[in-house]
């Protein structure tokens, strides 16, 4: 596996690597700290507003594989934390990613997760885990509505049962690190009542929001502007749960959810 190339903006920096087999992945340094890395080459999850699995699953990554993303550019770069948020469903690939967790565990590094919450078995893998943070993307709330955003997530229900059932269980504080990610879609998901209701969910399950800006890259879910992202925000704030919004980092073209690329070309 290689470095094969840096491209920057204005305030990210994503990292192309080649493969053994020529396939190639990509990492990107934000915040001054995290390294975002992927866990597949590819993803068979299909989420239609996501260039990442466009192409479909090509094949796991190694634990290896997954770790010298870090490796590769530890000498270069101030990493402080990890984040499994890159191309791939993490828990599809669970065995190796629980690997590379212990590996930059050892490095003294934090690790935190962006999942889909399937396979669910896996999920509670995952949260027994000695993580510090893992965002669970839910995106809405209607089961008709998730299936098509999320073609191959397995079931909204399966999901909120297994997040009900565990999370009950957990410390107050352990939950604190636990949110649940809504990717605002304009026209899709950006209803008063579907806030609302996500709001109820976050509240009863005593965890954080994140509220995600869209970066289009499907010409098919229009960009939002600034106005109707803070207009969704203040929603979910009235309702008194501890929402975190993008930051400028996730707003860039090189950051926001879904513009990692399998097989880019330099
Ligand atoms: S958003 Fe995540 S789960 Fe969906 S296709 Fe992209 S990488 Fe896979």
């Amino acid at each position: 596996m290689r470095l094969l190339q840096e491209i920057r903006s204005e305030l990210n920096r994503l990292y192309l690597f080649e493969l053994e087999d020529r396939l190639r992945v990509e990492a990107v340094f934000y915040r001054g700290d995290t390294l975002c890395v992927s866990s597949q080459v590819g993803c068979a999850i299909g989420c239609p507003f996501c260039l990442s699995g466009s192409k479909g699953l090509f094949r796991n990554l190694s634990d290896e594989e997954i770790y010298s993303q870090y490796r590769l550019l530890k000498d270069k770069l101030p990493i402080k934390r990890i984040a499994v948020a890159g191309i791939g469903e993490p828990l599809m690939n669970y065995q190796n990613v629980e690997r590379a967790f212990w590996m930059f565990k050892r490095e003294g590094l934090k690790v935190s997760f962006y999942t889909t919450g399937f396979p669910t078995d896996k999920l509670l893998s995952l949260l027994d885990l000695p993580h510090n943070g893992i965002t669970v993307s839910i995106h809405t709330l209607d089961e008709k509505k998730r299936k098509h955003l999320l073609p191959h997530a397995g079931s909204l229900k399966d999901l909120l049962e297994t997040l009900e059932t565990h999370l009950k269980t957990l410390s107050k504080r352990k939950r604190k690190k636990i949110s649940l990610a809504y990717l605002l879609l304009k026209g899709v998901n950006d209803s008063q009542e579907e806030l609302l209701e996500f709001a109820k969910l976050v509240k009863t399950l005593g965890v954080n929001a994140v509220l995600l800006y869209y970066n289009s890259t499907n010409p098919q879910y229009a960009q939002m502007s600034s106005e109707e992202y803070e207009r969704c925000f203040l929603i979910l704030k009235s309702q008194n749960i501890r929402v975190t919004l993008s930051t400028r980092y996730r707003k860039d073209k090189l950051g926001g959810c879904g513009t990692l690329m399998v097989n880019r070309s330099s």
